[in-house]
């Protein structure tokens, strides 16, 4: 899909409008990654008030008379299939969603997430949900009222859902993350029954700060991060941030008993950068100049830390760096480690959990939410509810409600409908893994010689440089040959359940 040779004076002017749009955009992801690196504490109420101001110019931009008469005059001129018309339908989709939720709503809801996380932090300090139970009833029914006012007729979550998985449906979800438990519930006890335990001492030890950065520089450039276009630095939780696409800046975080969360962290945000800085630089500044979806974009993270990183050939690679950089630590090779990158463990704790029980949490939230949202679970109900599903899907339970219902963020800030996009990442992610290794073969090899560029260029080929135009589902589905669904992800699960723990299969039921 390429632009247009001559654009019109009517394209022309979308362009200089949403280009405007593009750096208030720019200008917030600034300020917001200095509020998580080096902000002065004394500054974040005046940061807040900013960071405020341009989110309401953000708006201003996207209701604007001229924009729409310019999409308008660009809707007619549009041929069919041409990036014109993808440029229209992604804008429009954003003025629509901006013009329908009325100003009055916007600030309840401004004003609703401050409280809430005031009330969340607070309630989480005390492990005592009932604190956080009013401001969460009114973040639910605000949230609900903006899901009505963008849906219409049609179903309040969807609309909220929409924001981050353009497309999706809960009642598509639904089935998914039904069949995901069925066969995930039962490959957890296996493991628990097998009466394996893998020694993770190997992982652990003393391993000094610098070092672990300077081990993750090494194999985010090895990847293909561009450091002449980004930076990584340090914050309390790492993330990944695009100013535009020649500055995708990301940071870590280490702990000295452990290499693993910060060699891993540093991977899963080089994957979110790659796929920001593969993006088409013909599309800079317009409204295509974006991932197609949250799902999509946490696929690319997730392929390149877990289908890279705890890939036995990319620690062929790695480990004489490793001892280079921890050389009284070091005693392993690959296949000895291999095991501690792929342990199953039911946890309480989702950031903390590993590849398998993961997305039970994610099931978890995401039952709770819809309910609560149709109306079928109080609000007051939820811990309970909580408790009730983690003892049928992870066999444990919280003992307060910091460690329960009360750990994320999300729903305090009033993000319902996000949780779905993580689960939906490691399926895509598994399989986008699955698809190029059939493609490409000999990827363990290439990885082992420190060669990833074969990856990285199917990458960019069939996902970072298609950009926005196509829906998240069009593009897994004609990258890998197929649409989503759970096959890949829950095969590599079984394998790896199999060599670690040998767990023999089928462990439940075929996909
Ligand atoms: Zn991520």
């Amino acid at each position: 899909m390429r632009a247009s040779e001559s654009p019109t004076p009517a394209e022309r002017r979308l362009y200089e409008l949403w280009s405007e749009y593009c750096d208030l955009e720019a200008a917030e992801a600034l300020l917001e990654w200095d509020q998580e690196t080096c902000l002065p504490s004394r500054a974040h109420d005046t940061r807040g008030e900013v960071l405020a101001t341009v989110a309401a110019l953000k708006h201003r931009c996207l209701i604007s008379c001229e924009l729409r008469d310019a999409l308008a005059a660009c809707a007619v001129q549009a041929e069919a299939g041409s990036v014109l018309a993808a440029q229209v339908r992604v804008a429009r989709r954003e003025v629509e969603r901006a013009v329908k939720v009325p100003e009055r709503l916007k600030r309840e809801i401004a004003a609703a997430r401050s409280a809430g996380l005031a009330a969340w932090q607070a309630a989480r300090q005390a492990r005592d949900f009932s604190l956080f139970e009013r401001p969460l009833a009114r973040m639910l029914a605000l949230r609900r009222d903006e899901g009505a006012a963008i849906a219409g007729g049609g179903d309040p979550y969807d609309a909220l859902l929409d924001r981050y998985e353009p497309g999706s449906c809960s009642a598509g979800l639904e089935p998914l993350f039904r069949r995901l438990v069925d066969i995930l519930a039962p490959l957890v006890e296996a493991v628990a029954a097998s009466g394996v335990t893998v020694d993770e001492s190997i992982a652990r030890g003393h391993f000094p700060g610098e070092g672990q950065v300077e081990l993750g520089r090494r194999a985010a450039a090895a990847v293909g991060y561009d450091f002449e276009a980004g930076r990584l630095d340090a914050s309390a939780h790492p993330f990944c941030v695009r100013v535009h696409r020649r500055d995708v800046r990301m940071t870590y975080r280490f702990q000295e008993d452990d290499f693993r969360p910060c060699l891993f962290g540093i991977l899963h945000e080089t994957g979110h950068a790659l796929y920001e800085q593969g993006l088409p630089e013909a599309w800079h500044r317009t409204p295509v100049d974006d991932a197609a979806s949250l799902g999509i974009h946490e696929s690319q993270s997730l392929l390149w830390e877990n289908h890279v990183g705890r890939s036995r050939g990319f620690w062929r690679w790695l480990v004489p760096h490793f001892r280079e950089t921890f050389p009284a630590a070091a005693t392993f090779d690959a296949d000895e480690l291999w095991p501690a990158l792929h342990t199953v463990q039911p946890s309480l704790i989702r950031v903390d959990a590993d590849e398998t029980t993961y997305n039970l949490h994610v099931a978890v939230r995401f039952e709770l939410e819809l309910a609560l949202f149709h109306g079928e679970l109080d609000v007051r109900d939820l811990p309970r509810a909580w408790s009730e599903r983690y003892q049928r899907y992870l066999g444990i339970g919280p003992t307060h409600d910091a460690e329960g219902v009360l750990q994320d963020i999300h729903w305090a800030q009033g993000s319902f409908g996000y949780f779905p996009t993580y689960t939906l990442g490691m399926l895509a992610a598994a399989q986008l893994a699955a698809a190029a290794r059939r493609d490409l073969g000999g990827l363990d090899a290439a990885f082992a010689d420190g060669d990833f560029g074969p990856l990285l260029g199917w990458l960019r080929e069939r996902l970072h440089g298609q950009g926005r135009p196509h829906p998240a589902g069009e593009l897994t589905a004609r990258a890998t040959g197929r649409p989503l669904d759970v096959a890949d992800f829950v095969a590599y699960l079984r394998r790896n359940a199999e060599a670690v723990y040998a767990v023999a299969p089928p462990c439940g039921p075929t996909p």
